[in-house]
């Protein structure tokens, strides 16, 4: 049986991925230090005999042997990863070459869960792979976009220098069950609010987009591209191309809800990119992948779940 590591497990992405895996008759190694990850998310298979959580930090190495690794150990919430900034570049510099230093010892295929923050607040829209982006390398959101595309450089240094396999995807704005109430990232934040019919706090004006993924969606995407083949390596965008604006999306939400909130506009933070949407015609040619749930689908279920998560 192949044995796979899932760094960051506990979080919302890994630990949907940890139960696919394990549906396709894998060992899966859970490793998290448990920052904005909760044990509550791999609570339905913690007893499975083909799962182990380890909790343990990336920065700090980590001793197993496995097959193929995927590397989404980072906090990905604007208010998570700006809390300990310099913990979230260490987690994306050190314990990135730790997970790649991992991957070389054990001959193992190695994913990254990159994103669409390396293109920062794009000129180009749609974003293409072959962008190089438009990124602040002093600002609030720097430790993390700055971090993740140093995680993409040395996943191309240990590619060439090291000949491992390596898979890298830019994930884009994804959202489903499993995101924590207090995440701080907009879907969450927008339903939690509309279903205590609280206040709705848009930052800004609200004419800022984003195009939003639902998680069943990505984590298939994630799987096909990891099992394509080897040469291909990425950088590939994986996201909806479904574009809404913040305004657009508070709106349906509380339609949605039949919510009693009211709007009401905070001040943007800043650096927050104006608009964003994935290229995703890489993935559709090359391994055949796009989303299929609509904006709406994919919210129904995500407030089906935060009405019993809150
Ligand atoms: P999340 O915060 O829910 O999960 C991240 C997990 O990593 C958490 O369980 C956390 O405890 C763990 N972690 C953080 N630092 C660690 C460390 N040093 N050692 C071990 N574990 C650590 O976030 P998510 O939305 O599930 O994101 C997962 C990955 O996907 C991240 O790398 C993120 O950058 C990337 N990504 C996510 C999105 C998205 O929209 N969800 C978009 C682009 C990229
Ligand atoms: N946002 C908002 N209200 C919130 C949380 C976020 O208007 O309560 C905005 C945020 O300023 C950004 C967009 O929603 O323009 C997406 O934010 P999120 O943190 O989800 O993701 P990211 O900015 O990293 O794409």
């Amino acid at each position: 049986m192949k044995k796979i590591l899932v760094t960051g497990g506990c979080g919302f992405l890994g630990s949907h991925l940890c139960e696919k895996l394990l549906k396709r008759k894998s060992f899966v190694f859970c490793v998290d230090n448990l920052f904005t990850g909760d044990k509550d998310n791999i609570s339905h298979i913690i007893g499975n005999k083909n799962f182990r959580f380890i909790k343990k930090d990336i920065n700090k190495g980590i001793n197993l042997q496995v097959d193929e690794i995927f590397n989404l150990a980072c906090p990905a919430s604007p208010i998570h990863y700006q809390y300990d900034p310099v913990e979230t570049i260490k987690t994306n510099v050190q314990g990135t070459i730790n997970i790649l230093n991992l991957a070389k010892k054990c001959g193992s295929k190695v994913f990254q869960a990159s994103t669409s923050e390396v293109y920062g607040d794009p000129v180009l829209h749609p974003q293409k792979e072959n962008y190089w982006g438009n990124v602040n390398p002093i600002g609030l959101r720097s430790c993390y976009d700055e971090g993740k595309r140093c995680a993409e450089t040395l996943f191309f240094d240990y590619f060439r220098q090291h000949k491992i396999k390596i898979k890298v995807a830019r994930i884009f704005n994804t959202f489903g069950p499993r995101m924590h109430v207090n995440d701080g990232r907009v879907v969450s934040n927008f339903v939690v609010q509309a279903l205590k019919n609280e206040d709705i706090t848009i930052y800004g004006k609200g004419n800022q987009t984003r195009s939003f993924c639902y998680v069943d969606d990505m984590i298939e995407g994630i799987i096909n591209f990891f099992y394509s083949s080897n040469k291909i390596t990425g950088p590939m965008n994986l996201g909806n191309i479904q574009e809404c604006s913040m305004k657009n999306l508070a709106e349906e939400i509380i339609f949605l809800t039949q919510s009693k909130s009211k709007i009401i506009f905070k001040k943007l933070p800043s650096d927050d990119p104006k608009k964003r949407k994935p290229d995703i015609s890489y993935a559709l040619k090359t391994i055949k992948w796009e989303p299929k749930t609509s904006l709406r689908e994919g919210l129904l279920k995500t407030i089906s779940y935060f009405k019993k998560a809150i």
